[in-house]
């Protein structure tokens, strides 16, 4: 089929000519790439929109993140295949898909019902069944499944989120873009065995605000 080898060539570009070449080689998030096709998470499926560098809107006010800062928090998570993971902001449900690919259990929360009514549905019709969609308030976490070895953000909150912090197992990574004015800036936070946190600022970038008892 002509659309599905268009579809191909475009993510294989992507990947190479933006991806791998700013930087991200790690082989597991590089074939989880390969194996999600993101124009499915995007409404109307447009390739060109899909497999080129961009956010993209998904409806609601939200909007997908871009591959190149989805790669990179990929890598940055530092994910195993026992991991169990819980992703605030299920979105398009395009991160999740990926995340499937990562790691073994994945718990993602959406705020907007109607958003993680579509997402559902696309992750079911991709076969993946290790992915557990939540319509609630991330930025309290998701208790009742916590511990967590990681977490991701993908939306931006006014600070650290506490909720997530005492979700998080010892020794894990939360990685959550902080609102600092103008910017975000992706932290990257690691429980160590004393219950304290270590924060490292990785990179500037740009998230849709987070809302909630802990967002804006
Ligand atoms: N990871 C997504 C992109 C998410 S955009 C993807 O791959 O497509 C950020 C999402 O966070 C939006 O869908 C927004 O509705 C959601 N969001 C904002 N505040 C939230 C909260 N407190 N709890 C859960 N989701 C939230």
């Amino acid at each position: 089929m002509r659309k599905e080898k268009d579809y191909r060539e475009l993510l294989e570009r992507l990947i190479r000519e933006t991806i791998e070449k700013r930087g991200i080689k790690d082989r597991r998030v590089l074939e989880a790439l390969r194996s999600i096709p993101r124009h499915l998470f995007i409404p109307g499926g447009d390739l060109e929109l899909a497999y080129s560098d961009h956010p993209v809107p998904i409806g609601y006010g939200q909007t997908i993140s871009q591959p190149y800062m989805v790669a990179y928090m990929l890598k940055e998570l530092e994910l195993e295949p026992h991991h169990k993971v819980l992703e605030i902001g299920t979105g398009s449900g395009y991160n999740a898909a990926l995340l499937s690919k990562l790691a073994k259990e994945v718990y993602t929360v959406e705020y907007v019902p109607e958003l993680a009514r579509r997402a559902k549905n696309i992750l079911t019709k991709l076969g993946i069944d290790n992915v557990h969609v939540f319509v609630g308030d991330g930025s309290l976490g998701l208790p009742e499944y916590a511990p967590y070895d990681r977490i991701i953000v993908t939306c931006s909150a006014p600070q650290i989120p506490e909720p997530l912090v005492s979700q998080l197992k010892t020794n894990g990574i939360l990685l959550v873009p902080v609102n600092e004015g103008y910017y975000d800036m992706l932290k990257k936070v690691r429980k160590l065995e004393n219950g304290k946190i270590e924060v490292y600022d990785l990179m500037p970038c740009a998230f849709v605000p987070m809302r909630g008892a802990y967002g804006f």
